[in-house]
């Protein structure tokens, strides 16, 4: 089969690979139909993530078509089509029993890679590292599908598959986000980072009955889409302070609730991001944090920053004083997909929400650097790049 492989930083090829065969009695094989690129890949690209090898499969937000089932698989049969969770659980283990999937004990077959940075490892994730798993991801023509029952969701009846598509990872993860503020009435709820996982965290405070959501960016079609799709009032970095800003719109509070959709690649104008350029460049901090920072600063005294951006390791200046000080819950995690996509599910065929404004640029699979270029420079109005195997 066809597959986009990665074979160094920046460097993806298409190549062909051994098609996937059922490795465990759980597993199912998909049929990829739609597989999108997420921010997350870009650190892989970057080369932030390491214990990638040369021709690891990427990709993790997907859905398809059941081939083939493993005898262990109950839920599923031949024909179905499903949407899949990026992370992997067991659906055994205490994490997964208690709804935290990202935390299975038992989906990581690489444990001892992120225990000894970690301490303890996280679930797998498709096509995320071998700290991750190791598993082939879904940027291909098909995909073995550990803990199939868990982690495929079937797509309701006359929903477009666009609409359900990023059920998979980006909305789950923005529902997280919001999830996470443990919202109230009347709260306003800050959102930094106005990609895909951003913008579902918009429309997720809302559904939580936030009764105001704030977007902040620096691309004005992605403030546009804040503005028209997700009812957020919109801020733009270069253009205002966004401290001042944010103050004044709470009547000198801060925000109830900030959401950090951006994670270690930030982006500022401020003096600590050339700091923190040159420090991640030389590899003697590995993350960016200045969106992480920003949240801290403007978050109302005794309320939540909820931190869905991915952090990969270590980070300075971070403003303990403030958030001590001032009382902050701090909450974060890689999203529980299969607590959340049911749900979501719901939201999409009741058209509460509809996602598929993400989906900017289908592409085929031949084109993985054009995809990934466009996606990562934000050019052409770019959202989303889903692959179409
Ligand atoms: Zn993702
Ligand atoms: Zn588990």
């Amino acid at each position: 089969m066809k597959a986009i492989c990665y074979n160094g930083i920046m460097d993806l090829r298409t190549e062909t690979v051994p098609d996937p065969s059922i490795l465990n009695s759980q597993d199912a094989i998909v049929r990829v139909t739609m597989s999108s690129v997420c921010g997350s890949d870009l650190h892989l690209l970057d080369g932030y993530v390491p214990t990638m090898r040369e021709g690891d499969i990427i990709g993790h937000e997907f859905m398809g078509e059941v081939v083939e089932t493993g005898p262990g698989v109950k839920k599923l049969r031949k024909g179905d089509k499903v949407v899949v969770g990026s992370i992997l659980g067991c659906g055994e283990c205490s994490f997964c029993q208690q709804q935290a999937w990202s935390l299975c004990d038992n989906s990581n077959p690489n444990a001892h890679i992120p225990e000894k940075l970690y301490g303890h490892a996280p679930a797998g994730i498709f096509g995320y590292s071998h700290a991750f798993g190791g598993y082939a991801g879904s940027h291909a023509e098909y995909i073995r599908v550990p803990f199939a029952d868990n982690g495929c969701f079937k797509v309701p009846e006359g929903v477009r598959d666009e609409s359900v598509l990023f059920c998979s990872d980006a909305f789950p993860t923005g529902f997280m986000a919001a999830d996470m503020c443990d919202i109230r009435p009347g709260d306003i709820v800050a959102v930094w980072g106005c990609g895909g996982v951003g913008l579902m965290a918009m429309h997720s405070a809302y559904l939580l009955g936030a009764q105001l959501v704030i977007g902040i960016d620096r691309f004005p079609d992605r403030l546009e889409m804040a503005r028209t799709k997700a009812n957020a009032h919109v801020l733009n970095y270069e253009e205002v302070d966004v401290q001042e800003a944010l103050k004044e719109l709470t009547g000198g509070r801060g925000p109830d609730r900030c959401i950090d959709a951006v994670g270690m690649e930030a982006h500022s104008d401020g003096l600590d991001y050339l700091y923190d350029r040159a420090k991640q460049t030389v590899r003697l901090q590995t993350d960016r944090p200045t969106v992480l920072r920003e949240t801290i600063i403007a978050c109302r005294k005794g309320g939540t920053v909820s931190i869905v951006g991915v952090y990969g390791g270590l980070i300075d200046k971070f403003p303990m004083g403030a958030a001590m000080n001032k009382g902050l819950t701090l909450k974060m995690g890689q999203q529980h997909a299969q607590k959340y996509i049911p749900r979501l599910l719901d939201y999409v065929a009741s058209g509460q929400v509809d996602p598929a404004y993400l989906l900017t640029h289908p592409m085929s699979l031949d084109k993985p650097m054009e995809g990934y270029k466009l996606f990562k420079e934000k050019k052409d109005h770019c959202l989303r790049v889903v692959f179409t195997p």
